[in-house]
């Protein structure tokens, strides 16, 4: 099967559709709303429903499948299971409680292997784990765990049997044969047969997978009888010392191909079955505010994407009339605006999103500042403190003239601003540091010093005027 990819991320597996517009999305594209988690997504474009591609992106149905599992069967560790437990039934002790006893020991080696095994194949893993899954360390609590089912179904079988009546009797059969594979599914999943045993559990299971639950059942049904109708047809002319261990071989192998199936089935619905706990988490959605404003981003570069700037830009307003102050929002409207050379919007957008960014991000400040002086060579903001942040945050990045710029005339500028000092302490450092000019520096550090005999920043003063004083010496 073909796998498809997001329409404007193509390292993304697509998992929404929609059919007006040919267009395929990802998650990258479709937040969702953890408020609202059954809001069905509409498309960005259109507006239509989107449909639901889920996993069917990502896995192969198991029903096409089907050879593999037989294949999975035939590894080394699994035949070498199926060979030891056929070789231990050959040597069965003759009295009842060592045999017993022994039957104890295989089943409870058999079924930690099969555990091993759908867990595995839940994964998606194509190697079949090693046998130390069925000697290992793991939890001896499944064997009871299965008895509970045996000796549950075999009373469930003796109350029916009471109602003398066949179809009672036969109807009670069919229905626990039918909920067996989910049973089993669950009893993996959440480790306990209480859990196991829910209705809505066991339900949950069959409504993932719908009607294909049956072609499930089905090829468990098979694989079960298989070894009857095996050694059925060998029965004829091979002694009972030959035909025990074939049976049993052939039994193992069969609970492994069915195991494989399983497990392969639970990676399938993984999503609908609640399997996924970490993908589930990366889905799991934003609340509204943060939702809204996602897919506001999300529509806006998918409207750029297909050459609709305009309707990318309209997206992003409606986005920051509910949420004015939110940074990336602003940011993405002022590239939005610039990368479109809108001179007079972008600069009035400029006298709100500056400050904005001076506070919560100076570098960007520092990028929108050199973009606004592209389109206005003068441009300078009106407040003293983002003039200050920014021209910290461009010194910082070697645009020297451009900060020492925001910085000029400042205590006629700004008479009323109590951190002029700081400013022009800024200044002098990007002077000698940054241009080598050591004369504009020895001013400003000479003019705080006269003008501001009571501040703090004094001591930094006279730092820069011992370094100042020595460049100036070689
Ligand atoms: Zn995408
Ligand atoms: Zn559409």
């Amino acid at each position: 099967m073909d796998k498809t990819y997001c329409h404007y991320h193509p390292a993304q597996p697509a998992t929404w559709h929609c059919a007006p517009c040919a267009r395929h999305f990802g998650d990258c594209c479709m937040p969702r709303n953890a408020d609202a988690p059954d809001e069905q997504p509409s498309c960005p474009l259109c507006r239509a429903a989107l449909t639901y591609l889920g996993a069917a992106n990502r896995a192969q149905p198991f029903w096409e499948r089907i050879p593999r599992f037989f294949l999975y069967g035939l590894q080394a560790a699994p035949l070498q299971l199926a060979a030891l437990v056929a070789l231990v039934s050959l040597f069965m002790p003759s009295g009842f409680m060592a045999t017993m006893a022994l039957l104890v020991v295989l089943i409870s080696l058999t079924s930690k292997y099969l555990e091993a095994v759908i867990e595995h194949a839940s994964l998606a893993l194509a190697e079949a784990p090693s046998l130390s899954a069925a000697f290992g360390s793991g939890r001896f609590s499944l064997f009871f765990q299965l008895l509970g089912l045996v000796l549950l179904s075999a009373g469930l079988m003796w109350l029916a049997a009471d109602f003398h009546s066949e179809a009672i009797f036969m109807i009670t059969a069919l229905l626990i044969q039918l909920v067996l594979p989910a049973i089993i599914i669950r009893l993996v999943l959440d480790k306990s047969l209480l859990a196991a045993l829910n209705p809505d559990a066991i339900g949950a299971v069959i409504k993932a997978m719908g009607w294909r639950y049956l072609i499930l059942w089905v090829f468990c049904f098979m694989l079960w009888s298989l070894p009857d109708s095996v050694t059925y047809l060998l029965a004829h002319g091979l002694p009972r010392v030959v035909l025990m261990p074939v049976a049993t071989f052939l039994f193992v192998y069969s609970l492994v191909v069915m195991s494989a199936m399983l497990g392969y089935a639970v990676f399938q619905y993984q999503g609908a079955l609640g399997f996924a706990a970490a993908a589930e988490d990366e889905h799991a959605g934003f609340p509204e505010p943060e939702y809204r404003k996602r897919r506001a981003l999300a529509e806006a570069e998918i409207r750029l994407k297909e050459g609709q700037a305009g309707q990318a830009l309209e997206v992003l307003g409606k986005a920051l009339d509910r949420d004015a102050n939110d940074l990336r929002l602003n940011e993405r409207y002022h590239q939005l605006l610039f990368a479109m050379q809108s001179r007079e919007r972008c600069l009035r957008h400029l006298a709100h999103y500056l400050p904005l960014a001076a506070r919560q991000n100076p570098a960007q400040a520092a990028t929108a500042m050199l973009n606004a002086r592209q389109l206005q060579g003068d441009y300078l903001p009106e407040d003293a403190l983002v003039c200050e942040k920014v021209a910290e945050a461009l010194l910082a990045r070697h645009k020297t003239r451009e900060g020492l710029s925001l910085l000029r005339n400042f205590h006629q500028r700004f008479p009323d601003y109590p951190h002029v000092p700081r400013a022009y302490l800024l200044a002098a450092r990007g002077f000698a540091e940054g241009l080598g000019q050591l004369e504009p520096a020895q001013k400003l550090l000479g003019f705080i010093r006269s003008r501001y005999p009571g501040s703090p920043l004094l001591d930094e003063v006279e730092a820069l005027e011992a370094v100042i004083s020595r460049l100036a010496a070689n």
